[in-house]
């Protein structure tokens, strides 16, 4: 096996030896066709010191400490864990739970294991940063299409379009809520969106849903996400794509209804999916859709970004609780989401431990570096953001 399927934009000039992304090149890709600026190529600026002495300083931390940039034994021991976590909740719940205050309580559960094996081991699957062998980052990478979701769709719209373009309005797609809410200054506003810091939250748990049954398969038909165009599958992904739905499927719908009645199976799939979209978005929304997240824009002529790569990803991202063991080990390490936009192909496992390094580099080179002390406040802000964004074209 490979890894996943090489997005066709052109990547980095430079692959770092810890295996992080970008690193000092231009990505670019074709114009959207949305209602964004849309230049016909995004490139960013040239100056590279910070990123490449960022890098030399990680690098050296990694091998003066002895951590492993990847095949971690602790990514792998947590991977067993969750992985366990999931199936002893799935059979309590479709075998086992009687009454529904048990259905409910295992369903909860199982929502939150399907969201750590997306954040724990199928997200550093997809980034190439679980493993040095790119069959184990697929199978990694594969657990997705067991949870519902095409590991490939995800494959462009997360690892390319988002990680290279973020925060970028008709460029990077997981800022694009469509119609439903407005994340970005350079979005268009409707109406009813004045109202979306209330609704857009129970719409976050309905995202799951939307994902399993419905999205995949629309940006299968069109052949693009959102605005950005990306090639279909074939061969092997088409089939890894068909059977994942088949298997998740049968998992979420096959099976318990040989065991319950149909209505009942529809009722806990929707709470399972519901807490995995709820957990998914706001995790999501934390890192980019907040205050203090900056939203920059393209040169409507030349598509040229004022920021170096480097320095956009870290001024478009905050992260958040670094201090909480307990959550960054359910969370990922996607509460270090610069440590993560900037080294993605480094296992989330290392992010505590760099991220120091990384923010005190950022303040030596004048990079301005954020988080969120508190949940509570990361909340909070995307809260803010949301009313705003909703209720004035400006970014306030
Ligand atoms: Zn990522």
């Amino acid at each position: 096996m490979s890894g996943i399927a090489k997005p066709r934009v052109s990547r980095p000039l430079r692959r770092e030896p810890s295996g992080g992304e970008p690193s000092g090149g231009e990505p670019s890709g074709s114009a959207p066709s949305g209602n964004a600026p849309a230049p016909a190529r995004v490139t960013f600026a040239n100056w590279n010191e910070f990123q490449v002495e960022l890098r030399r300083r990680i690098d050296e931390f990694l091998l003066r400490s002895g951590r492993p940039a990847r095949d971690s034994i602790r990514a792998y021991v947590k991977a067993v864990v969750v992985l366990t976590a999931f199936a002893l909740f799935y059979c309590g719940l479709v075998f086992v739970a009687v009454g529904w205050w048990q259905g409910l309580l295992l369903a909860m559960c199982l929502g939150a294991a399907a969201a750590a094996i997306g954040m724990n081991i199928m997200h550093d699957g997809g980034h190439g940063s679980f493993s040095k062998r790119p069959w184990v980052n697929k199978l990694a990478a594969m657990t997705l299409d067991v949870v519902g979701g095409s590991s490939y769709i995800w494959s462009w719209k997360h690892g390319i379009f988002h990680h290279t373009y973020a925060n970028i309005a008709g460029y990077d797609s997981d800022i694009d809520l469509g119609k439903l809410g407005r994340v970005s200054p350079h979005q268009p506003r409707y109406w009813y969106q004045r109202w979306q810091h209330w609704y857009l939250w129970p719409m976050y748990g309905v995202m799951a849903i939307r994902w399993h049954v419905y999205d995949d398969f629309r940006d299968l038909v069109r052949g693009r996400i959102g605005s950005r165009p990306f090639p279909r599958p074939t061969g092997r992904e088409l089939a890894i794509l068909i059977g994942g739905k088949a298997a998740f499927f049968a998992l979420a719908f096959g099976i318990p209804a040989c065991f319950h009645p149909l209505w009942v199976v529809i009722v806990f799939y929707g709470t399972v999916a519901f807490v995995l979209g709820t957990l998914l978005s706001v995790v999501f929304q934390m890192a980019h859709c907040v205050e203090g997240a900056a939203f920059p824009s393209p040169d409507k002529g030349s598509g040229r970004m004022t920021r170096a790569w480097a320095v956009h990803q870290v001024e478009t991202t905050r992260d958040f609780i670094r201090h909480s063991r307990v959550r960054a080990w359910f969370l990922g390490g996607l509460n270090f989401q610069i440590e993560h936009h900037l080294f993605p192909r480094i296992s989330h496992v290392n992010y505590a431990a760099i991220s120091n390094l990384v923010e005190d580099t950022c303040k030596e080179f004048g990079v301005h570096y954020t988080e969120h002390l508190s949940l509570w406040s990361g909340l909070v802000s995307h809260f803010r953001w949301l009313r705003r964004m909703g209720s004035t074209n400006q970014a306030g």
